[in-house]
């Protein structure tokens, strides 16, 4: 009987996987200022350099931006758009609707994360 009621406890939080995240795409590359790290409820966008930070080391002096851009991980991503009407520049898509002429921007994003992207 507790293992029944531990299963419908289990079934009825269970939330599905992100299946659709969200991707950080060329107009970030030399921005990168960040404001879309400060409204993600899951922290899930990092980089340029660090996998685990919050983008603080594009305010350290003498930072060169240039070339570089946060990425958004996959796995993390709840597709709660937050982020979107944050970005000064309308670098962030969610993965189905990124434009064509920056769909290598998906892999970039998952790479970033030594994760395999999908099939585009
Ligand atoms: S869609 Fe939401 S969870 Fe995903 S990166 Fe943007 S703010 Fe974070
Ligand atoms: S995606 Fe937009 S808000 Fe986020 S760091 Fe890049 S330019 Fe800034």
């Amino acid at each position: 009987m507790l293992r029944v009621l531990n299963d419908f406890a289990y079934l009825s939080t269970y939330q599905p996987r992100c299946v659709m995240p969200y991707i950080i795409c060329e107009p970030c590359v030399s921005t990168c200022d960040t404001a879309c790290v400060d409204v993600c409820p899951v922290d899930c966008i990092h980089g340029p350099i660090k996998k685990d930070g919050s983008g603080q080391e594009v305010k350290e002096p003498g930072f060169d931006k240039t070339g570089k851009q946060l990425y958004i991980n996959p796995e993390v991503c709840i597709d709660c758009d937050a982020c979107v009407p944050a970005c000064p520049v309308e670098a962030i898509f969610e993965e189905s609707q990124v434009p064509e002429k920056w769909k290598s921007y998906i892999a970039k994003n998952y790479e970033f994360y030594g994760l395999q992207p999908p099939a585009v």
